[in-house]
């Protein structure tokens, strides 16, 4: 039993139109899914993936209107770093980026060809603009991300847009990095619950199973506390195949992690946990995803609810925000 790579990574906005724009309109991504929060739905969730909405490339925001800045602290992910196909993809989203007023800086360089192990040479933030490396830069509200050249045997998973050629695009997350002030109090949960393999001793992870992978990465914490709020990560899910899912509850409850229950999602179905570090984990089944509900073709256009929000729809809506799409704008 293995768990397949991250599956998503939810963060929270406190702007849902500029982080379409940002998200949608700049970096490429589709949104696959325009729901609301099942835990508080009277805010927005939004999915942004590829163009399959595929676990791997799903990258989710919930919506509270004007949040407060958070601040990335100990146990949380302080970083969501993508794969790109190549140096000239970088170059493309250096100028993209840089054009669109967003500050880029180049990491790394030099980089050799370990699989998976690649994310770790994010540590070095050196700012060396040598060739290979990764590229980092913040969305609006200060979340970071980093590019990097992927030579991962995994399946891409670009979106499509008119404006990013297919082998520029984004191509799902490479991995995450986390500030912990205690990265070895997680050794055996990583290591021993979740089967995912040392890459180093200095707190690189690999989660990796039958059809993808991503790492997971350790810093060292910054001064003073993290404060949940907009730009910040709230948790990361890990992919479980669907036939598994009940077992890594049993396996989480019996390590002494107190999993919640499996919650159904309805796109798919939770557990959430807190790993040792600190870091709010879920752990997603690989199904039955975003088209259980909408046309493959026109995913994310209206406000889906799943059944039992569907009698509250008129009064959801009413409190939402409109929000205009940026695909829609570039196809006509
Ligand atoms: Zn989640």
């Amino acid at each position: 039993m293995k768990l397949e790579g991250i599956h998503h990574i939810t963060a929270i906005t406190g702007h849902a139109q500029a982080n379409l724009d940002f998200y949608a309109g700049v970096l490429g991504l589709r949104l696959v899914k325009k729901t609301v929060n099942q835990d508080d739905p009277g805010v927005y969730h939004l999915f942004y993936a590829d163009e399959d909405g595929s676990p791997g490339s799903d990258l989710t925001f919930f919506e509270y209107p004007n949040a407060a800045p958070g601040r990335a602290g100990a146990g949380m992910v302080h970083r969501v770093c993508w794969r790109v196909a190549s140096p000239d993809a970088l170059d493309f989203w250096e100028r993209r980026l840089a054009g669109r007023g967003v500050a880029v800086a180049r990491t790394g360089g030099g980089r050799d060809g370990g699989d998976g192990g690649r994310g770790a040479s994010g540590r070095d933030d050196g700012g060396d603009s040598g060739g290979g490396g990764g590229l980092i830069f913040t969305d609006p509200e200060g979340l970071a991300h980093e590019l990097s050249v992927s030579d991962a045997p995994d399946e891409p998973l670009p979106a499509s847009t008119p404006e990013i050629p297919a082998d520029l695009a984004l191509l799902g997350f490479d991995g995450v990095r986390v500030h912990s002030s205690q990265p070895h109090a997680s050794t055996q949960t990583l290591g021993e619950v979740l089967g995912f393999t040392a890459q180093d001793d200095d707190g690189l992870w690999q989660a990796r199973g039958r059809r993808r992978g991503s790492f997971y990465a350790y810093d060292p914490a910054p001064e003073g506390k993290g404060r949940q709020g907009a730009g910040t990560v709230h948790h990361v899910a890990f992919a479980s195949e669907v036939a598994d899912h009940e077992d890594w509850q049993q396996r989480l409850a019996q390590a002494g992690l107190r999993p919640t229950p499996v919650i159904d999602r309805f796109y798919f179905r939770s557990i959430y946990f807190r790993e040792p570090s600190g870091v709010l984990m879920e752990i997603a089944t690989l199904g039955p995803g975003f088209a259980v509900d909408e046309d493959p073709e026109r995913l994310g256009e209206r406000l889906s609810l799943p059944p039992a929000f569907e009698p509250m729809r008129e009064r959801i809506e009413s409190i939402l925000t409109p929000l205009a799409s940026p695909r829609a704008g570039a196809t006509g």
